[in-house]
């Protein structure tokens, strides 16, 4: 009895147990499968056009960033055409903490397609890193529709870039850059082609840390086969997550 009573007071006075640590405040991102519509993006050897994989693999990614806490929006859903202002401007009129636009890359020559595969990753900049960035911005920027504002064409972001919000954005986005190409690199065992800088249309707008992935050569032929199956775009999908939950962790430290 004594001994009953004696653990029902210790029970009382003990402490609360102790929670379960914070879960991370959720964040908002959003995805951006390249192309649609009228717009087909690049296309494989086989006549894969590169709108449909994007959003495969954008499907396959949203789960994975919801299961880290995230709130995800797609730019389009469906085979549909979002013009290029409108697709960061969805990611600024949702305060979304990052915007990854995903792509595939294609080369125009015949020796190119053959000999071309690898991932790159691009972050927004007034000049491009090399002659293949400036190619890839061109080729993605090529679906500006009619009626999109024309930025100035002698330097299409140097003006936005005069915004410091936006200059603080593009030190996140290069680190968010960095995070998703280790890890899709490491996934893949593709080809790294880097991590560079380019004037893409669609990123020019975002005012938070924004990316756009080239994920791999759908012109290549044994590349493209890779794209186009399931295991890999899971592959893919699941580096993009993995990416942004050790983005995520390293800004939370910051
Ligand atoms: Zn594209």
């Amino acid at each position: 009895m004594l001994a009953s009573l004696l653990a029902a007071a210790l029970t009382l006075a003990a402490p609360a147990p102790p929670r379960a640590p914070p879960s991370p405040p959720p964040f908002v991102v959003v995805v951006d499968p390249g192309h649609g519509g009228d717009q087909d993006g690049a296309i494989s050897p086989g006549g894969v056009k590169e709108k449909d994989v994007v959003l495969q693999i954008a499907r396959r990614l949203r789960p994975k960033l919801e299961r880290l806490g995230a709130r995800v929006v797609l730019t389009r859903t469906g085979d549909i055409g979002v013009p290029l202002t409108t697709r960061a401007a969805v990611a600024n009129g949702l305060k979304a903490d990052l915007f990854v636009s995903i792509h595939l890359n294609s080369m125009a020559t015949a020796a190119g397609r053959r000999t071309s595969a690898g991932v790159e990753t691009y972050f927004l900049s007034a000049d491009a890193s090399d002659a293949n960035a400036a190619a890839a911005a061109a080729r993605e920027n090529a679906d500006r529709m009619a009626g999109e504002p024309l930025p100035d064409p002698g330097d299409p972001v140097a003006g936005i870039l005069q915004d410091l919000e936006q200059t603080a954005a593009l030190a996140g986005s290069s680190r968010l850059a960095y995070a998703l190409h280790e890890r899709l690199i490491a996934a893949l065992g593709s080809e790294d082609r880097g991590v560079k800088q380019a004037p893409f249309y669609v990123l020019a707008g975002a005012r938070m840390p924004a990316v756009l992935l080239e994920v791999g050569f759908i012109s290549n032929g044994a590349e493209s086969r890779q794209l186009l199956s399931a295991a890999y775009q899971e592959k893919i999908a699941r580096a993009i997550a993995a990416g942004v939950a050790a983005w995520r962790a390293a800004e939370r430290r910051r």
